[in-house]
């Protein structure tokens, strides 16, 4: 048989030696060139596996080895290959399966992370006691005081009062009504915002407050926050976006990792990076809620148009509360559909709806005498009025008919 070229390292020195491998029996190999000259028992080398048309590697017992470029002389040599080798040979070779491999391996990647992340990071969210939750709250809420500019509240005592009624009126019938809180923070610089808390905690800014004129607006904002205290929403959001963090501390107990996670929670409680799938149910829930309360939820679409309203115009940069997913239309159009139903259930709460008009309605329309009586000012009285008025000198104008 002829000899195998080959290029040795003895495994104890980076040097190179140009061989020779022959086969002086069915047992035994000899390798010559320069200064090697070694005789081994076939049954005691190993060969590398197949890669493509790379060059295979012999093992010796000793730590040496030799690149074999020549497959097919070393397949005479080593008929003996398993047949999985082989296969996995073939595949390698085969532009198709490359091609196959490497579409499984992204669909196995793009699996694991849409699926078995969020699948994963809820399990152990389940498995995280309350207390730990928490404790990650004031961390939270202590972070948000310090580093976005949260400070105490300027709403009056007799205020906070009434909307603690109204919350409390929300969470009396939950599971975990004796776990919930809320806290009221002046916050300028992040403007109408609500956010929950790890723990139980619902935070409210005053700039949400200022702007909304009917408290049901508030009771919307409120049923949604605590849907996402009910489903542990910031917990298991918490756990998902920081995943890789969270099993490197958890194997290696290393609490600075774990640090770093809490950093990253206030920025996403205040951008309300939620998952498409948490926003929804948190809305459902507070759709749901509010009619339990016989409030009719499309007053969650009246405050999400507000704020809606509110971010359009404000361009200062302060963080929104509306997110980015679900779209704030679809929102919109999500309660009021539910407020549809609700009055379709509740005729009696009609007059109730945020945008409830007695004249369109019922026909019941101001006299224009009243008009004026109501209205302090010229502008109101115009505007209310149905007789037009031209003001005084004006032209009519020539493209009107
Ligand atoms: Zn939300």
């Amino acid at each position: 048989m002829n000899a195998l070229k080959g290029q040795f390292f003895d495994g104890k020195s980076s040097q190179l030696h140009e061989v020779e491998i022959g086969r002086i029996d069915a047992a035994t190999i000899r390798v010559c060139g320069g200064a090697i000259d070694r005789t081994d028992a076939i049954a005691e080398l190993r060969l590398a596996p197949r890669l493509g048309r790379t060059a295979r590697t012999l093992e010796f017992p000793d730590g040496a080895r030799v690149l074999v470029a020549d497959q097919a002389g070393l397949d005479a040599w080593f008929p003996g290959e398993d047949r999985l080798q082989r296969l996995v040979d073939r595949l390698e070779r085969h532009a198709h399966a490359v091609a196959a491999s490497i579409v499984i391996c992204l669909a196995a990647g793009i699996a694991t992370f849409t699926w078995g992340v969020p699948w994963l990071s809820d399990r152990i969210a389940e498995q995280i006691p309350r207390d730990i939750e928490g404790a990650l709250g004031k961390e939270v809420l202590g972070q948000l005081d310090q580093y976005f500019g949260f400070a105490a509240s300027k709403i009056d005592e007799a205020r906070q009062q009434e909307l603690n009624q109204r919350f409390a009126r929300l969470t009396q019938a939950m599971p975990d009504a004796s776990r919930y809180s809320l806290l009221y923070r002046d916050a300028p610089q992040v403007g109408p915002n609500a956010l929950a808390i790890p723990g139980g905690a619902v935070v409210v800014t005053d700039q949400l407050l200022d702007l909304f004129a009917d408290d049901r607006e508030f009771d919307a904002v409120m049923a949604h926050e605590l849907g996402h205290q009910q489903h542990r929403h910031a917990l298991r959001q918490t756990l998902r976006s920081s995943f890789v963090l969270v099993i490197a501390a958890l194997f290696t107990g290393d609490v600075s990792s774990a640090s770093a996670i809490v950093v990253g929670v206030p920025t996403f409680l205040l951008k309300s990076h939620y998952s498409r799938g948490f926003e929804e149910e948190a809305d459902q829930f507070a759709f749901e809620t509010l009619a339990t309360h016989e409030i009719s939820p499309s007053w969650f679409a009246q405050a999400m148009r507000e704020l809606d309203y509110y971010y359009d115009a404000d361009d200062d940069g302060s963080m929104a509360y509306l997110s980015s997913h679900p779209s704030t239309e679809d929102r919109i159009s999500a309660a009021e559909e539910s407020g549809y139903a609700f009055v379709a259930s509740h005729p009696e709460l009609a007059r109730e709806e945020p945008d409830y008009d007695p004249c369109i309605e019922e026909d019941i329309c101001p006299d224009e005498e009243e008009v004026l009586d109501w209205c302090e000012d010229l502008e109101c009285a115009l505007e209310r009025s149905s007789i037009p008025i031209e003001p005084v000198g004006s032209e009519p104008d020539p493209d009107e008919d």
